[in-house]
Formats: C-alpha cells, structure tokens, sequence
C-alpha cells in the first residue's frame, strides 16, 4: 500500500520525507491562475525519486464548459500541464471532472471531454486521471450515471480515474461498494485521494477534513483503499504533522 500526501509545490521530495510518504501530489503553479506550468529546478531529482508522483492540474482548468473563454484555456492548461508533468515523472495528471452551467445539457459538456482528445495535436504524454467532483447539478463527475455517459465518450483515451472520497461522499455517492462500481465504470482506479468531510452526505460541498475528524466512517476509507489497490494522497489540512497522522493512521489500518 502506497501512501502520501499533496503537498507544497517548492520543494515536493523534502514534503513527502517529512510525512514519511511514499506517494507525493503537487501543483506546478498557483491552482487559483491561468498561468503556465512554473520552470523547476528538482526535475532530475523527481525522475530518480522512488516515490509515485503524480501532480494535480489547476483549479480552473473547465474542460467541459460551452463557455469558450473557459474551454478554449483548459484544453491548452490541459496539454500544457501534461507535459510539464511528463518532464518530472509524474504518473498522471489529475484533472477535475468540471460541469457545464446551469441550463446546458451535460452531454454536451461530455461531448466536449471528448474534443479535448480527438482535438489535441498528439496524445498527451501521460495519462489524464479524471477526478469525481462533490459540486454541482450538472457535473460531469459527481454522480456516477453521468460519469458513466463520461467514460462511453473518453475510454478510448488512456484516460484514468481519481476517486477522492471526500468528493464521492460530498456528492451523494455512497462510498460502501464504491470502487466496484467506479471499476464498472472505468475498468481502473489509478489514484485514490483519502479526505474525510467536513460536510453530510450529498451536501455539494467540498471541505476537506482529517481522516476520523469528519464525517465519514474512517473504516469506510480504508476499506475503498484496500479495494483500490491503487496509490493513495491525502489532500487533508494542517500541514506535515496533520497529515503524516493521518497517513500513519491509513497505513496501520490497511495492511
Ligand atoms: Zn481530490
């Protein structure tokens, strides 16, 4: 069982030791901006790490909305990431399932997950791991009927899965059995994002919290890591010793 954490950016492998991490997930620039992936300068050491990386895309980045100031960045955030991702080994680039706005029909945003791959210039040089997402009524990725819709457009495209547990609660899916249905669904759970939630069931809200501090049954998530088999990230709050806790507590639980 690989574990770890998302962490700051500015020094990755340092993070991942202070957390006893065998699995690290990081930003290549501020998440809130458009801006292009930062110039590194830990990039041969990220290649000789024995640690998965994986790096998270931005915050912005829409790949399904009918909004073309919105998607017409995402899809180049989208080639841009990947290959700065690719340059330090990252193992996939995990990109949030996004939604179309309120009156648009969420097939036309699944239609548009699908220009992102047919319209690229070359394949992206890693996969592209779609995150669940707890928000929304016209997600591409909080429930899985639609995920299902999702996965019948992009499948053909080594397109990977990202399950975070906060997000799947959040949403109104039930983490009980959940990793045979995503597996129904996808084939394959690449990454395992294991956040408790500071918020009900199917409340749409996406608080983060420490594992056992908020409303999921910490067996529960443990149980979908030992289903998974796939790496894990916790994206928890309170810094290095919060979230070395909660991968100690993950670790003596699951093996
Ligand atoms: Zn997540």
């Amino acid at each position: 069982m690989r574990i770890g954490a998302h962490v700051d950016r500015a020094d990755p492998l340092a993070e991942a030791a202070a957390r006893g991490a065998e699995v690290v997930q990081f930003f290549l620039a501020d998440p809130q901006a458009w801006v292009a992936p930062e110039e590194r300068t830990d990039t041969a050491a990220l290649l000789a790490t024995d640690l998965d990386v994986f790096v998270h895309a931005p915050y912005r980045i829409n790949v399904a909305t009918l909004n073309n100031r919105i998607r017409i960045p995402s899809r180049k955030h989208v080639a841009d990431y990947a290959a700065a991702a690719a340059q330090v080994g990252a193992k996939g680039l995990v990109v949030h399932g996004g939604h179309v706005d309120k009156g648009h029909d969420v097939a036309d945003g699944i239609a548009n997950w699908r220009k992102l791959f047919t319209s690229a210039k070359e394949q992206f040089p890693l996969p592209i791991l779609i995150e669940n997402t707890a928000g929304g009524d016209n997600a591409c990725a909080r429930k899985f009927d639609a995920l299902a819709r999702l996965w019948d457009a992009v499948g053909e495209f080594n397109v990977g899965f990202c399950l975070d547990t906060c997000h799947a609660h959040a949403g109104g899916e039930e983490l009980l059995g959940i990793v045979d249905r995503v597996k129904a669904i996808t084939g394959r759970i690449d990454l395992i994002h294991a956040n408790d939630s500071r918020d009900p069931f199917d409340s749409a809200r996406d608080r983060h919290d420490n594992i056992g501090a908020g409303e999921i049954d910490p067996d529960l998530i443990v149980a979908v890591i030992r289903a998974a088999g796939a790496p894990v990230v916790v994206e928890t709050p309170g810094g290095a010793e919060a979230q070395k806790a909660d991968i100690d507590l993950l670790r003596g639980r699951s093996t």
